[in-house]
């Protein structure tokens, strides 16, 4: 059995300490990851903490994973030891529904396996996650990785990339198109990058002036700041979609009269409260509310050989692992840009 060890949570109230276990061996179609970088995701300070209930501890968290194949079950044909290659947010799913056969697996109607703090559908065990040495995984759910770039930026791709892509390509970001981003963080920066390169007319909501330097580096068009209603105001009934990014409580009907008949936001963070909003705001337009979640994977491997082709990575700070609980008080304060990677030889 492959021996690790990782970073693990304990409870919901303790810092993350170092912690043993074991994993399997790879079985038939499975393949065993050291894990070169891992990035952290806002979930994973949920999770850790158990803010939305369903933590099983200990918990090793991390599902932006990238690692190198060093063993490989003899069924695999996708990845050969040396190869690097990426796992996300789900590892396993049913594999024969409906959604499973069409390769949408975050949509499994028996439900997806979670890369970490989940049953695991093969033995039962726990899954624990990238904040580790190692990790073993079906081919299936595993993703070829462009080598070419920088492998810390890429960690990211597998949660904030594909979180922002699967929407962007599903409501047709393109030449012609007007997008709007709203938040600029861990999210919202892979949002921005992927609808400028996708030829979408891109324009960033932020908070924050001092945001405004940056979003233009980062492909933006223009941008708006939220809290001037005259900027706002000029926007009015010109937006084809907009990706809602943000996580923290904020008012959806400061959006809807933005975009045109016809047009959609879609949120991928998470607020702690149910957002409420005006059915005038949608009535008169035929707009829509919608939501996405990560991606299947067919369309993460598109999103990376995306990637690949037109150099995208996220913006990352690199960090040990031995700085993965300052990393989470940075986090609650925005304080990263704009996703923090770690890099996992730290652990030796
Ligand atoms: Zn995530
Ligand atoms: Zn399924």
């Amino acid at each position: 059995m492959p021996s690790s060890h990782g970073y693990a949570a304990h409870d919901a109230h303790s810092a993350l300490i170092p912690h043993q276990f074991s994993r399997r061996e790879p079985g038939r179609t499975e393949i065993t990851l050291e894990v070169l970088f891992c990035g952290v995701c806002h979930s994973d300070l949920h999770m850790a903490r158990n803010e939305w209930g369903n933590a099983l501890y200990p918990m090793v968290p991390g599902h932006e994973i990238v690692g190198r194949v060093i063993a490989a079950g003899s069924g695999v044909s996708k990845f050969k030891t040396g190869d690097i290659a990426a796992v996300g947010v789900i590892i396993d799913s049913c594999r024969h529904c409906a959604p499973c056969n069409r390769g949408e697996e975050h949509f499994c109607v028996e439900g997806a396996t979670l890369t970490y703090a989940m049953p695991d559908r093969v033995d039962g065990s726990i899954t624990m996650g990238g904040y580790a040495n190692n990790y073993v995984v079906d081919e299936r759910y595993a993703h070829t990785v462009p080598t070419h770039l920088d492998l810390a930026a890429v960690a990211p791709l597998l949660c904030a990339g594909i979180t922002t892509w699967s929407p962007l390509r599903h409501w047709g970001a393109g030449p012609g198109k007007k997008v709007g981003i709203v938040g600029l963080g861990g999210l919202g920066h892979m949002g921005l990058k992927f609808s400028h390169s996708l030829g979408a007319h891109t324009v960033q909501f932020t908070t924050s002036e001092r945001k405004r330097e940056d979003a233009l580096r980062l492909g933006a068009d223009d941008v708006v700041l939220s809290s001037d209603d005259a900027q706002m105001k000029a926007q009015t009934s010109s937006f084809d979609f907009i990706l809602d990014c943000v996580s923290a409580p904020h008012q959806l009907d400061d959006y809807l009269p933005l975009l045109k008949q016809d047009g959609t936001l879609c949120l991928v963070g998470l607020p702690p409260e149910p957002p409420s909003f005006a059915p005038f705001n949608l009535i008169g337009g035929r707009k829509s509310v919608s939501g996405s979640m990560i991606g299947g994977m067919p369309e993460t491997q598109e999103m990376l050989d995306y990637c690949g082709e037109h150099n995208i990575v996220a913006d990352v700070e690199v960090i040990p692992i031995q700085k993965i609980n300052e990393a989470f008080e940075r986090l609650l304060k925005q304080d990263v840009k704009y996703r923090f990677t770690i890099d996992m030889s730290s652990l030796k």
